[in-house]
Parts: structure tokens; sequence; C-alpha cells
């Protein structure tokens, strides 16, 4: 691909940043440094017009909203949260693929008669999924290590994102109820779509195509 506009990417560090790199490369986006060995934030490609900035996860639709990043890459999770104003989603890149689930102790739901205590990051998809149950919980919200909390005794269950099951597992909890699949998706700042059409039209395409070859 030729870029004749800049570009900044939004990404995070670590399980994103690595999924995305090949479909970056498939659009011929290299970067020029490592986020994990770099202390940079904002990194080099071998596109002088092509920058990547790198945040946290949940920043991501936050920076590509307000066009500080003309797109990203950003968790369903995160998007659910986030809402979505200001951006499109025109991509499920089908990266860093998991659930999110309901987890607890084996008999959680049996042994907590009354109004359920439900800690987690993801206040808002826990909100919507226990009223789509019709079901009044008191929900606490966390910003992280939420397998501890039914440990300790602040919440009954938890609403996390699982993928294998082992972290569960190793607090000797276990998922209960299915509440969404999650993968990673492109997002695209409303504006840098209109403006800079061709060039987000042409990543959005070579991405397009390097997800359904992933999967054939
Ligand atoms: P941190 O772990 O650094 O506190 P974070 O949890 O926001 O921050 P990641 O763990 O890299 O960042 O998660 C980024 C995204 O990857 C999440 O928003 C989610 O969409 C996805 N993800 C998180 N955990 C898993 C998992 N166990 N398996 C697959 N995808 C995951
Ligand atoms: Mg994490």
């Amino acid at each position: 691909m030729k870029f004749d506009v800049p570009v900044t990417i939004a990404l995070s560090k670590g399980r994103i940043f690595k999924q995305s790199l090949p479909l970056l490369a498939y659009a011929g986006i290299e970067p020029l440094d490592d986020p994990e060995t770099s202390r940079k934030l904002i990194l080099d490609t071998n596109h002088e017009q092509v920058k990547l900035v790198i945040i946290r996860a949940t920043d991501v639709p936050t920076y590509v909203q307000y066009g500080a990043a003309d797109l990203g890459v950003a968790g369903k999770d995160v998007l659910l949260e986030h809402g979505g104003e200001g951006l499109y989603e025109p991509l499920d890149l089908k990266i860093a693929r998991c659930r999110m689930m309901t987890a607890g102790f084996k008999d959680a739901v049996a042994d907590s008669p009354g109004r359920l205590r439900v800690a987690t990051k993801y206040v808002k998809s826990a909100q919507r999924y226990y009223a789509s149950l019709g079901q009044q919980v008191e929900i606490i919200k966390l910003y992280g290590s939420m397998e501890l909390a039914p440990i300790v005794g602040l919440a009954d269950l938890i609403v996390d994102l699982v993928e294998s099951g082992n972290t569960l597992k190793a607090n000797g909890l276990v998922p209960l109820e299915h509440i969404a699949d999650i993968s990673s998706r492109l997002i695209i700042n409303k504006a840098a779509w209109k403006m800079k059409h061709a060039t987000m039209m042409s990543l959005k395409e070579a991405m397009a195509e390097v997800v359904e070859q992933n999967q054939g």
C-alpha cells in the first residue's frame, strides 16, 4: 500500500499488538520498534506517514473517537463498555478471541439467596446481561484481578473474560454462564473515514483479505 496522508493507528501492548502485526504486515506496515522493549509511546513504521500509538486497551476507542488516532484495534469487550460513539467498527479481525462469562464457586448461585453481588470491570455488559434476564443484582466495579472477589467474599460472582479457564481453575472457580463471544475489531474514526477515505478503505480491505485467508 501507498500512504499519501498521515495515518495514526492505536494499539495496545501484548496480545493485541502481537496478533495485529501480521494483519498490518499484510497491508505493508511494519513497526520499527517493539513496544515490549521500547519505552516509546509512538512507534515509527517503514512508512514515514504511518505511526503507531501504544496505549492501554481501554483507551483505544477514546483515542479513535476523538481522532487522536485515525484507526485502531480494540476488543469487543472494551467496545461494549465504551459504547462506540464517534467510530465505525467495520471489521471483525478474529484475533484475541475469548468469551465473556460469569464465573464463581461451583454452587455460588444456589448458596447465595437474595440479591447476588457481581464484581467486574465490565459494568455495562454485566448490567445489560442481568437486565436481559430480569435479574436484580448488585454490581461492584473492579479494575483487575476479579478472581479474587469471590475468594475474599467481596462478591458471589464475577463477569470476566475466559479463554482456557485456567486462571479461574487456579483460583478454585468455574465458568458458569456465557454472555458474549469476544474478538478484536478494527475501529475507524468517523471523520477520518470521510477525509482519508481511499486510505482507510484500502487498509480495511487489506485486513479483510488477510482475515479471510486466516479463516480458510
Ligand atoms: P492489562 O492486562 O495490561 O491490565 P488489558 O487486560 O486491558 O490490560 P489485555 O490483557 O492485553 O489488556 O487484553 C486486551 C484485549 O484482549 C481485551 O480487551 C480482550 O478483548 C482480549 N483478551 C483479554 N484477555 C484475553 C484472553 N485470555 N484470551 C484472549 N483474548 C483476551
Ligand atoms: Mg489482561
